[in-house]
């Protein structure tokens, strides 16, 4: 959907294993919009903000390509465009926005934007949408829903009070705003409610 370039995740899949003894899961990294994000305060020109509805952007209009935002976020989550990207007609036909980081240029830092235009529409961002397995849920932490692409819906609450639930590094101080759900058990019930 974001045309991204090539040598960009905007969501990283890492493939993890604790030990040998334990089964090897994937660890979904996409940019964790974090509500205390190192990235914005170290940006010396503004370029990188928070809006008030909590998605971090880059105003690539404004980014002087410094990268202080790459070496302070603790996930990687940011990537910078050393050569100028390919393109393709329906990219360059795009007006600049600062949501879609499209038309991509040399020069400066993007990542995973959390799909705004299409949250805004009250969809799922198009990583979740596309998750054959529903296991990408999404929603509006005040309204206390999450939904993901097989439409099923639950209460956010419910979901962090089952226990296992957890934010990567948040010990950091950052407050990411993507949480990782424990393993979910397939059964009968799962029509019935989230079962952790
Ligand atoms: S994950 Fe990194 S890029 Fe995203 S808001 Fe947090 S510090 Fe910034
Ligand atoms: S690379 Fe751009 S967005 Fe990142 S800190 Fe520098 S000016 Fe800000």
């Amino acid at each position: 959907m974001h045309l991204v370039p090539p040598g960009q995740e905007w969501i990283k899949i890492y493939n993890l294993e604790h030990s040998s003894a334990t089964s090897a899961y994937f660890f979904p990294r996409p940019c964790m919009q974090c509500d205390n994000p190192p990235c914005v305060n170290v940006c010396p020109v503004g370029a990188s903000y928070k809006r008030s509805d909590g998605i971090v952007l880059i105003d690539q209009e404004l980014c002087i390509g410094c990268r202080f935002c790459m070496a302070a976020c603790p996930y990687s989550a940011r990537y910078f465009n050393w050569g100028e990207p390919p393109h393709t007609e329906l990219e360059l036909s795009q007006p600049y926005s600062v949501e879609t980081n499209i038309p991509h240029r040399r020069g400066v830092v993007e990542k995973c934007v959390f799909c705004p235009a299409l949250t805004r529409q009250g969809q799922i961002p198009a990583c979740g949408a596309a998750c054959p397995q529903g296991a990408i849920y999404f929603g509006d932490e005040h309204e206390d829903a999450v939904t993901n692409s097989l439409g099923e819906t639950y209460r956010l609450s419910e979901m962090l009070d089952s226990g296992a639930a957890h934010r990567h590094l948040e010990e950091l101080g950052t407050e990411p705003r993507v949480w990782y759900l424990p393993p979910r058990t397939l059964s009968a019930n799962d029509s019935d409610g989230f079962q952790g």
